[in-house]
């Protein structure tokens, strides 16, 4: 009986240790394919988005050839409202190019033809950290050395992902369901099993749970659930920490021994850097993946 009130209090106190910086990529919107794209919907998603992250720190990447859509002014505007919610706004570069197709030196063109708009929207400071699209970070050595080098060079921390999932595909499926509660619903259900899985991967490969980077897109799907999201996090025993705070872990020193051409979360990568077998998050439900590839 003692052992068993030991262990409640252990896991109450370990629940409210959990940490996670929460970053949400392809500003001003995207991961849907889709969805929402006149200037005036995206306005409206933004500020739907931004009430539900009231006083959670983020950092948020941004891709400036939405400016394309948007206008240079309605770009700034977009961003500064991510910027008034206190969002730290780092580089996804300008296109979103795949690292896996394009050269080095195009996807280095790209990163610096990002940074005048996001330096703008910083106030006139250069981007702290990059987010690599796709989380491809060199298809061989030669290549994701190349790129660490230039990031480095330039300036950039990498913003890594532990809890990487696929936000994108439900976003996808949200944007004609006819049933959008039931995505959502399912939406939740699945972030709280890949953090379920992420949380043991954790224990696995370093030891014991740290701080997590999640990875989330700016779209309608998380404007509208992000209020569960966030509701489903706290349960779990999280409380929201910057990126910075975040990456200040040990365990973001790790080596990164994968190389190849998967997008993948950094916990696989220093599993693979310890000899460990890659072994995946959950699948998508089925009838999520099956809409998906219906579009
Ligand atoms: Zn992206």
């Amino acid at each position: 009986m003692r052992l068993a009130i030991a262990m409640l209090f252990v896991g109450m106190v370990w629940g409210q240790t959990r940490q996670v910086a929460i970053s949400f990529d392809d500003l001003p919107r995207g991961g849907d394919e889709g969805g929402v794209r006149k200037f005036s919907d995206v306005r409206v998603m933004t500020m739907k988005l931004m009430r539900a992250i009231e006083g959670v720190p983020v950092a948020a990447f941004v891709n400036p050839r939405q400016e394309r859509e948007f206008g240079e002014s309605g770009l700034a505007e977009l961003l500064g409202m991510w910027r008034r919610q206190g969002a730290e706004l780092g580089n996804h570069t300008f296109s979103h190019p795949d690292l896996n197709k394009v050269s080095l030196a195009e996807y280095e063109a790209d990163i610096l033809l990002a940074e005048p708009a996001i330096r703008r929207a910083r106030g006139g400071s250069q981007s702290r950290y990059f987010r690599h699209p796709f989380l491809h970070v060199g298809k061989d050595e030669e290549t994701k050395q190349g790129l660490a080098r230039f990031l480095a060079e330039q300036g950039y921390m990498v913003a890594p992902v532990t809890v990487d999932n696929s936000d994108w595909m439900f976003a996808r499926v949200y944007t004609t369901s006819k049933d959008p509660k039931r995505v959502r619903e399912e939406y939740v259900r699945y972030l709280d099993e890949v953090f379920a899985f992420f949380e043991k991967k954790s224990v696995e490969v370093v030891g014991r749970e740290f701080p997590q980077v999640l990875l989330l897109h700016a779209n309608q799907l998380n404007a509208d659930a992000m209020g569960e999201v966030l509701a489903m996090l706290r349960r779990r025993g999280y409380q929201f920490v910057t990126l910075e705070e975040a990456l200040k872990d040990e365990a973001y020193r790790m080596k990164d021994g994968y190389v190849g051409t998967n997008g993948i979360s950094w916990l696989h990568r220093w599993g693979v850097g310890l000899g460990m077998a890659l072994k995946f998050e959950p699948d998508e439900p089925k009838w999520v993946l099956e809409e998906f590839r219906r579009k």
